[in-house]
């Protein structure tokens, strides 16, 4: 079964309202293996809404729109939909009696526009709204659903809810089976690079790359028409696959965080962190102290902007600022130490970079220089990362957060170094 969302609303279009009912839809039709083909924002215009309601049931078994369902004139989907199936809009009392008496319940009278929300498509199953005055509306077109539903939130997951239990879940005939792979200190395009000769062999399971700043995450559905066995047998040839390509930058293969990661990680191991940031500002303190948990683990930390903090608190040496600039591997290793010693940590980790937009040659926009100090392991890590500020902000502390996995994945449970043969 495809699917097919029409956002209904001129609002949607240029008075930067988002449409987010195409979102929740989506993401429910796919955990039934129903994927939606195409999602379009339709102004309230009558004849181009018929004009997409009749290609939409052209192409998929099930079209979806939100929105429209007012009272007031500029609320045409009903109109637009009867005209699109070419069938008729019959009044129906009931209706009206029922919002008669929700306005009732309110203390109030109905507004004369509302019996507007009375005009039902022949045919249609009228669906309640136990939120809101507007009825939603299902219709049978030969293969084809066309369901009509409010567009504010709280209106349309109620009763798309009921039309999915009793509707679209039972005729999805598909056994699904998701995974996602979570993935940082890799762009889009190398992970994209690294794997699309496989995934793209694939048409199920089907694969998504969803990339934002430091984080990339693959999103693998497979679907099988005979079992719940088969579905995942595809899907587990699939993930094997892009595992044994990108296995080094997963992080995780369940619905966490990078933060949740690391903080679990260094309760796993008995450990405390410390961090001293420079560009970020404090951020990777708060990307730590997020996550619920992370006091047993996190001692604190130092924002030192200017030198004379990196030298009086951090004890950075003026020399190494003089010779190689705060900006430099040699700072950031002496930062980390020096937060590790000051806070008592088992590891310290320091960020220093230029978050922009003033740069220079030798030291452009984005390069940042990253580094983690724990008891015989000293590790530095030198990027230079686009995207503006804010951007390079969030990829220096998801690297440096990357630093600490790295290193705590590969000790063992009692917080000793494995060495390559396994023994400590
Ligand atoms: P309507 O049913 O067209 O009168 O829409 C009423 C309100 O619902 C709009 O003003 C929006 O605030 C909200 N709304 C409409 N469509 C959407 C949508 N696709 N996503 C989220 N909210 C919506
Ligand atoms: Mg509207």
């Amino acid at each position: 079964m495809r699917a097919i969302f029409i956002a209904v609303g001129s609002e949607l279009l240029d008075l930067d309202r988002v449409d987010t009912n195409s979102i929740y839809v989506a993401r429910r039709l796919r955990e039934k293996g129903i994927l939606t083909d195409m999602k379009v924002a339709v102004g309230d215009h009558v004849d181009n809404l018929s004009w997409i309601v009749k290609k939409a049931c052209q192409r998929a078994q099930l079209v979806i729109l939100s929105g429209g369902l007012g009272p007031t004139e500029d609320d045409v989907t009903r109109e637009a939909v009867a005209a699109a199936l070419k069938r008729k809009l019959l009044f129906r009392e009931e209706i009206v009696a029922e919002l008669e008496a929700v306005f009732r319940r309110r203390g109030m009278a109905m507004p004369e526009i509302n019996a507007r929300q009375a005009f039902v498509i022949e045919g249609a199953e009228v669906l309640a709204n136990p939120v809101g005055t507007a009825p939603g509306l299902l219709c049978d077109e030969g293969n084809c659903k066309v369901l009509l539903l409010p567009g504010p939130p709280a209106e349309l997951v109620p009763m798309f809810e009921s039309v999915y239990t009793r509707h679209i879940a039972p005729a999805a005939n598909h056994h699904v089976v998701a995974r996602t792979f979570k993935l940082t200190g890799i762009s889009e395009s190398e992970a994209d690079s690294r794997c699309a000769d496989i995934y793209r062999r694939y048409r199920n399971p089907v694969t998504t790359i969803l990339a934002s700043p430091g984080l990339i995450e693959l999103h693998l559905l497979g679907r099988s028409k005979n079992s719940d066995a088969e579905a995942r047998r595809l899907t587990d040839e699939l993930a094997d696959k892009l595992r044994e390509r990108l296995g080094e930058f997963i992080f995780a293969e369940r619905d966490v965080s990078l933060p949740e990661v690391v903080v679990e990680g260094l309760q796993e191991k008995g450990l405390t962190l410390a961090v001293a940031e420079s560009c970020t500002g404090g951020g990777l303190g708060d990307k730590i102290t997020s996550v619920p948990g992370s006091s047993a683990v996190f001692l604190g930390g130092v924002i030192a902007y200017a030198d004379a903090l990196k030298t009086g608190i951090l004890g950075v040496r003026a020399e190494t600022l003089k010779r190689h600039g705060a900006v430099s591997q040699a700072a950031a290793g002496e930062m980390a130490a020096g937060v590790r010693r000051l806070c008592r940590a088992s590891l310290g980790l320091a960020i220093t970079g230029i978050a922009g937009p003033g740069g220079g040659d030798r030291k452009p926009v984005g390069l940042v220089h990253m580094h983690l100090s724990a008891d015989g392991h000293e590790q530095g890590l030198r990027q230079i990362f686009t995207g503006n500020r804010e951007i390079v902000k969030l990829r220096s502390e998801y690297s440096a957060l990357n630093l600490v996995r790295e290193y705590v994945s590969q000790l063992s449970a009692d917080g000793g170094r494995q060495t390559a043969d396994g023994k400590e």
